[in-house]
């Protein structure tokens, strides 16, 4: 289902006299462009047209959200029960005190290892495999693009479209899924089915109209294209969960400082090879990338950081 039409999908404002804006490919500077319109009504930012071959870019060696890693956690020492007992404990010391081990967003949002969540485009779910060992107990997974499901240490990952999903949650979590996208609203439609009582959603995503929008225009690394096909504002996701029967209870910045250096290296015309550290520390000196992270600290605190999460629940 493509729901990119003409219009702005959030606000509904007429598409035809919005400026057109080009962006580059810019993980592997491919040379490729893209026509975004930028929405007069909210300040989105939208592609114009969806790709047909969009798959084609997620088969990119930069993008890895499919790969099987053979990561830390599949480790039989990390597996044992003392180590396990140990990372539970870390779990619950970095939720209170946001010190040690820990995944940064289960703290933002509050979420308690007693609670249910199923994260919406999980890709190969490493996410939910780092809850687990942190404690968290109730964790399913969800991915269309999945060659199979998937089941690591615990946790479930399903190759399904989230209209297929079925039961209910205390969390619904997009983890940077709902701006790659072409049917946001149904997305959080299929949300607002799987919120068990009192449940909320926490979507995670890019925040158009940031410090790094206003200083790098279309040379903003979050602009991603063509994966990303809609930078939301905050103005943008208040209308979207509108029209879901949701509404933003709070929202939190945790951007990094991949929104200074990516930018600075496709100003410069060089890939940034999926947001990777070891082609932001071939370009920049270590006191330059450490500037950059304060400065990063520092735009979340107030506000104009470039990436976030918005908290929902029932209108
Ligand atoms: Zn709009």
């Amino acid at each position: 289902m493509n729901e990119l039409t003409d219009d702005c999908v959030a606000c509904g404002t007429d598409g035809r006299d919005a400026p057109r804006l080009v962006a580059r490919e810019t993980q592997d500077m491919t040379g490729e462009t893209f026509v975004y319109r930028l929405c007069q009504g909210c300040g989105s930012l939208q592609i114009d047209e969806v790709p047909d071959d969009l798959g084609r870019y997620y088969d990119a060696s930069s993008y890895s959200s499919f790969a099987v890693k053979t990561s830390l956690v599949d480790r039989p020492l990390v597996q044992n029960p003392l180590s396990r007992a140990l990372l539970r404990t870390m779990g619950a010391v970095h939720r209170r005190t946001g010190r040690g081990l820990g995944l940064r967003f289960v703290r933002d949002a509050g979420i308690s290892p007693r609670e249910s969540v199923i994260d919406i485009g999980s890709g190969i779910g490493e996410n939910l495999v780092h809850m687990r060992l942190l404690g968290h107990r109730e964790l399913v997974g969800s991915d269309p693009f999945l060659p199979e499901d998937v089941d690591r240490n615990g946790v479930t990952v399903l190759r399904r479209h989230h209209s297929e999903l079925t039961g209910t949650y205390d969390w619904v979590v997009m983890n940077h899924s709902f701006e790659h996208v072409p049917d946001p609203h149904a997305m959080l439609a299929s949300a607002a089915r799987l919120m068990a009582p009192g449940g909320r959603v926490l979507v995670r995503m890019p925040v158009m109209g940031c410090a790094a929008w206003h200083r790098y225009g279309m040379d903003w690394s979050q602009i991603d294209a063509p994966r990303h096909l809609v930078l939301y504002t905050p103005e943008a996701m208040d209308a979207m969960a509108q029209a879901a029967g949701l509404r933003v209870q709070r929202m939190f910045y945790d951007s990094w400082s991949f929104q200074l250096w990516g930018s600075e290296l496709i100003r410069q015309g060089l890939p940034h090879k999926g947001a990777s550290l070891q082609q932001a520390r071939a370009h920049f000196s270590r006191q330059q990338l450490k500037a950059w992270e304060q400065e990063s600290r520092e735009l979340n605190e107030r506000g104009e950081g470039d990436a976030g999460g918005y908290v929902l629940t029932r209108a």
